[in-house]
This record gives C-alpha cells, sequence and structure tokens, in this order.
C-alpha cells in the first residue's frame, strides 16, 4: 500500500522518498469511524514531521458528502436526468449535486485525455468531422456555441470546446441593449480545438466540415497538409431537430448523429426546455461527462468502463 508522509515539506513525502514508503518512519495511529459509509479508517503519522493523516487522505473522493452516489450520478448525468431531479432520486441535497458535478466533470475531461492518447497515439486519425452546435447561456439572448470533433465512422467525441457568442438576427439588437455588447470567442475556441488534436491526427487527415467561412484558414495553419472538404448546409428532418438531415445521405453524418446524441442525452441541451445552462462552467463539466460515457459506453460499449475512478487503495 502507498503510505507517505502528506507534508511536502517533509524528508518522507513521496515526491523526495518514493523508496521509503514503506520505511517505518510513517506509523499507525489509530482509526477513525467515517459516519457517511460506516467504516473504521486507518490514521497515520509521520514519524519525522509528525504530520497526521489517514488512508482517506490518499482517496480520490477525499472530503466529499456521499461518496457512494458518484458513480450513479455520472449515470444520470450522462443520460438526460437534470440535477434536480438526480438529488430527488438520490435524496440529496441539490449543493452536494453541483459540488459533484464539478468533480466528475473535470475528472471525466482528464480520463479523456488519457483515453485519447491511449486510443490514438499508435494509430494517428485519418478522418474527422466538427461542427458548431448552439445552446444558451441561461437566455436566447446570450447563445453559446459547443465546437466538436468527432472521428468519422466510429463517432467517437475527440474534443468539445465551449465558447461565448453574440446573439444573431432579429435578437441581436434586444441582446445588445438588454445585456450590452457580448464577445464572440468562437475563433479560440477553434483555434483550442485544433491544437489539442493536431498530436493525434495524421498529417494527411480528411476533415469534413460545413460552409462556414471561418474553418478554412483554422484548418490550414494547424494542419497545412490536411485535406478539407466543406458540404452545403441541409434543412432538419423534423422541425426541432436541426442535426438529423433529411437528406437520403448525409456527409456529415458521423457529426450530426453525435450532435442529435448530445442534444437526447445531456439535457440542458434539450431544445426545448426549462432546463437551461445558468454557468458556462458547469455545461463543460456536464459534457465532458456526457463525452465520457458516450466514447466508453455507447459507441464502444467498453465493458470495463467505471464511470469515476475508484479509490486505488480499495476504498478509505
Ligand atoms: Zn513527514
Amino acid at each position: 500500500m502507498k503510505r507517505y508522509c502528506i507534508n511536502s515539506d517533509c524528508s518522507e513525502h513521496q515526491s523526495k522518498h518514493l523508496q521509503s514508503a514503506n520505511s517505518g518512519r510513517v506509523s499507525k495511529k489509530g482509526t477513525f469511524y467515517r459516519l457517511c459509509d460506516r467504516r473504521y479508517i486507518q490514521r497515520f503519522k509521520c514519524l519525522v514531521c509528525r504530520t497526521q493523516f489517514s488512508k482517506a487522505t490518499f482517496d480520490p473522493d477525499y472530503r466529499q458528502h456521499r461518496r457512494e452516489i458518484n458513480e450513479m450520478l455520472f449515470l444520470f448525468l450522462a443520460s438526460g436526468v437534470t440535477q434536480r431531479r438526480s438529488a430527488i432520486l438520490l435524496k440529496t441535497d441539490r449543493k452536494t449535486i453541483s459540488r459533484k458535478l464539478k468533480i466528475l466533470g473535470a475528472r471525466a475531461k482528464e480520463d479523456h485525455a488519457e483515453w485519447l492518447e491511449e486510443r490514438f497515439s499508435e494509430t494517428p486519425i485519418r478522418h474527422i468531422q466538427f461542427d458548431d452546435l448552439e445552446t444558451v447561456e441561461h437566455t436566447k439572448c446570450k447563445p453559446l456555441s459547443v465546437t466538436l470533433a468527432v472521428q468519422n465512422k466510429s463517432r467517437e467525441i475527440l474534443d468539445i470546446q465551449v465558447k461565448r457568442m453574440p446573439a444573431k438576427g432579429p435578437l441581436s439588437r434586444v441582446a445588445r441593449k438588454k445585456y450590452g455588447p457580448r464577445k464572440d470567442e468562437r475563433p479560440a475556441g477553434w483555434d483550442q480545438l485544433f491544437r489539442n488534436l493536431k498530436s493525434l491526427l495524421h498529417a494527411n487527415v480528411l476533415c469534413e466540415s460545413d460552409e462556414n467561412p471561418h474553418y478554412p484558414q483554422f484548418v490550414r495553419s494547424h494542419l497545412p497538409q490536411a485535406r478539407h472538404v466543406r458540404h452545403k448546409g441541409a434543412r432538419g428532418a423534423i422541425v426541432g431537430q436541426g442535426e438529423l438531415k433529411k437528406l437520403k445521405f448525409d456527409p456529415l453524418f458521423s457529426l450530426n448523429h453525435t450532435c442529435a446524441m448530445l442534444r437526447a442525452n445531456v439535457n440542458r441541451l434539450f431544445r426545448k426546455t426549462w432546463s437551461t445552462t445558468k454557468k458556462v462552467e458547469c455545461l463543460v463539466d456536464h459534457l465532458w461527462i456526457y463525452v465520457r460515457y458516450h466514447n466508453a459506453v455507447l459507441v464502444n460499449s467498453d465493458p470495463g468502463f467505471v464511470p469515476t475512478q475508484r479509490s486505488q487503495l480499495g476504498g478509505g
């Protein structure tokens, strides 16, 4: 078992003395009873600096309330259940849910980066599709753009970027009057997306998108040898279902199908909804949870998928 002093100034701290992890300079010092899961947790004391800590200190769920609901909450949030309903179903407070959304989202993002590296570092991606999906921040006057890139055919989501954008059309005047000017942050998002993916893409990767006039410059600057094919937009198949097209053959099917799945499974992206995003960061966390589930379970059916990293110490 890993056991080292948590005090970073101490000579027994892990980063300095990996070998001395069980050197005997850390001794057991009683236990404490953790109420939430009714377990006794071992306490330790460093004999060098006298810092005290416990098995729980090393747990990824350290200091969390109701850790036993994390897994279920992850599945709920990836399956269209609202935060409010999750709180009711899991018999907990909405504050607990929103704190957990943040933790689970950050973890999902990290896990995704690891997964990407593992999956594509040996076999670079040869064909991607990318586009923006629009949603709102609290009101239609404050639109948000979710840029996503998917691998063609497998429909694995490679990256997402959420950025603010100004309102368009008739709403733009009202929006400016009510909320002032709103910066268009989308270019930074497109730039970041290609920056993140560059190392995983084949030099001659085929990129497909719609005819958005901004896209070509980003593809060209990051992937000078790539082939960029742009397709004319088409109308949605059913009213309110913008992404599934009324075409016999939709050239951007992988992408549009994925967007439709996002809308169907992340409740705040439902088109007609009373649950909207109040904070951009929450949308980002929520999206990463979905992306993780999408890639592992919905398109790859990985039987060993664990929604949240469990403690490497066997709980504690
Ligand atoms: Zn110490």
